[in-house]
């Protein structure tokens, strides 16, 4: 049905904005149509990106041919998406078509191809080109180093993969650092493995060791560190993952950046923070938080990713203050092509005491994928109370509370399903805000933001990227404003 005044269209990006536009939005004539594209291009840098256009087209003809020139294949990466109402180009999200191969890379546990004469020759050449590439890499990563580094205090050697694509090393290469790590003393034990300072050529790596039995765990969380535009300064950088052993054991490895602040939950019974270091904190998190849930479209896309297990001792904190999310054992991935959430094979669920109600009460809709997000955010706003019990701000020398862990005062150490129930969903119980975070920025803000994230109604609650966006006004203010 064609309207017979014109429609209102989200407009964005770099040409589809009429001079002068009000609130990102444009005007079509009658019969007009609104229309959003997504096409790769190169930044900058020269690297391929995604970029997506949205605006008003004309009634005519053009119009018409410009909505139907996606149907156009493989001459341009470019597609067009157009509808016909009030700013509904919002909800559209063309995709580029589907990459041939899978979006990520399997663990590596291929099968070694059987040797022959001529494999023999590849096979050196193959270890010679690891060797190459191991060595290529260890030199960037020092060159880069060297020229981030501040002049004080030196920072010390941070693994870090320059991998645009966020897959990680070459498979080959990944167990070639498997078999060259010294381990050095064990850091931390969680319910999956334990994990270890080791050494890799001079640099501190962690090295998390998975419990026989935990072969699921191992293999989930190293496909989703695989997953294709995983990598992000607030998630714990990927370096290999290896599987070995004989007929009767086996060893499963993680092997990631170290960070020797160790989990934000151990940080936290120290350390008091100021109002920067709580704003930093919180931002970084969310910053993690919102690219793990956001879904990139096209051939180098990203599934939106859900980590089931958001909490202290699964965030670790960095030296710049900043933190990064650990731990995929348990997450899911959303994948839009084929309409599907990708259930971890194994049955493990999160952390009790973390628990959104609705995975209490077990009315968690495990289909729609947006659900998942949503619990994410319930447990995140228990982390941010942690936090925020931690910080000194308000003036005059104003106590922190004692660090704590959410619900401490309302179930027993270690609660059970039915402990958290009652409290929770019977109850409807929530952490205490102390009337000292309402009298001062930015507690009170992060107060709010709390309240909203652990909401009993799940979709009422905030994104990760509008936690960002709320906490983005303090991460910009002047240090004077901020007490
Ligand atoms: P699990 O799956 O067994 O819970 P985690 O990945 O959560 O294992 O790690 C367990 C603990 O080990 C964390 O709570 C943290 O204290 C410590 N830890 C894990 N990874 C690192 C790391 N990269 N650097 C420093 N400490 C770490
Ligand atoms: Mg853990």
């Amino acid at each position: 049905m064609r309207l017979s005044r014109g429609i209102v269209c989200e407009c964005a990006g770099a040409s589809a904005c009429p001079d002068g536009a009000a609130n990102g939005t444009c005007a079509t004539q009658p019969g007009g149509y609104c229309f959003a594209t997504v096409e790769e291009v190169l930044d900058d840098n020269g690297l391929v990106v995604l970029e997506r256009t949205a605006g008003c087209l004309p009634p005519d003809e053009s119009g018409f041919m410009q909505c139907k020139s996606s149907q156009v294949p493989h001459l341009h990466p470019k597609v067009i998406k157009c509808c016909e109402s009030d700013l509904c180009n919002r909800r559209l999200q063309p995709r580029l078509p589907a990459p041939p191969a899978d979006v990520t890379e399997s663990p590596g546990v291929r099968p070694p191809p059987p040797p022959a004469p001529a494999a023999l020759v590849a096979a050196a050449l193959c270890v010679a080109l690891v060797a190459f590439l191991a060595a290529a890499w260890l030199l960037c990563r020092r060159r880069r180093r060297a020229g981030k580094r501040p002049p004080s205090p030196p920072a010390p050697a941070r693994p870090e993969i320059s991998s645009g694509s966020g897959s990680g090393l070459p498979l080959l290469v990944q167990r070639t650092v498997a078999k060259q790590i010294q381990m050095v003393e064990s850091i931390g034990k969680g319910r999956y493995g334990e994990v270890w300072l080791a050494r890799w050529r001079g640099e501190r790596v962690a090295v998390k060791v998975f419990f026989t039995t935990e072969e699921a765990s191992w293999f989930r969380e190293t496909e989703i560190y695989q997953t294709v535009l995983m990598r992000h300064e607030n998630i714990l950088g990927f370096i290999a993952a290896d599987i070995k052993g004989t007929g009767s054991w086996t060893q499963m490895l993680l092997i990631t950046d170290y960070h020797e602040n160790g989990s934000l939950h151990d940080y936290l019974q120290t350390v008091v923070l100021d109002s920067h270091g709580l704003v930093a904190m919180a931002y970084s998190i969310a910053s993690g938080l919102a690219h793990l849930h956001m879904d990139i479209f096209g051939t180098k896309g990203k599934p939106a990713i859900a980590h089931r297990d958001i909490k202290s001792k699964n965030i670790l904190v960095k030296r710049n203050g900043q933190c990064a999310i650990a731990d995929f054992g348990l997450a899911v991935r959303y994948v839009a092509e084929r309409n599907e959430v990708d259930i971890a094979p194994n049955t493990r669920v999160g952390t009790r005491r973390y628990m959104a109600p609705e995975v209490l009460d077990e009315r968690l809709d495990v289909t729609n994928f947006e659900a998942f997000k949503m619990a994410d955010m319930y447990s995140f706003g228990l982390v941010l109370w942690e936090m925020c019990r931690r910080c000194a701000a308000g003036g005059r020398a104003v106590a922190a509370e004692a660090y704590a862990l959410p619900y401490h005062d309302r179930v027993p150490p270690d609660p059970s399903f039915e402990d958290m129930h009652a409290a929770v969903v019977a109850r409807g119980e929530r952490p205490a805000v102390p009337a000292r975070w309402r009298a001062a920025e930015p507690l009170a803000t992060l107060a709010g933001a709390m309240a909203e994230c652990w909401h009993a109604n799940p979709p009422v609650r905030l994104t990760a990227l509008r936690v960002k966006k709320t906490l983005a006004r303090y991460t910009a203010e002047p240090p004077a404003k901020l007490v």
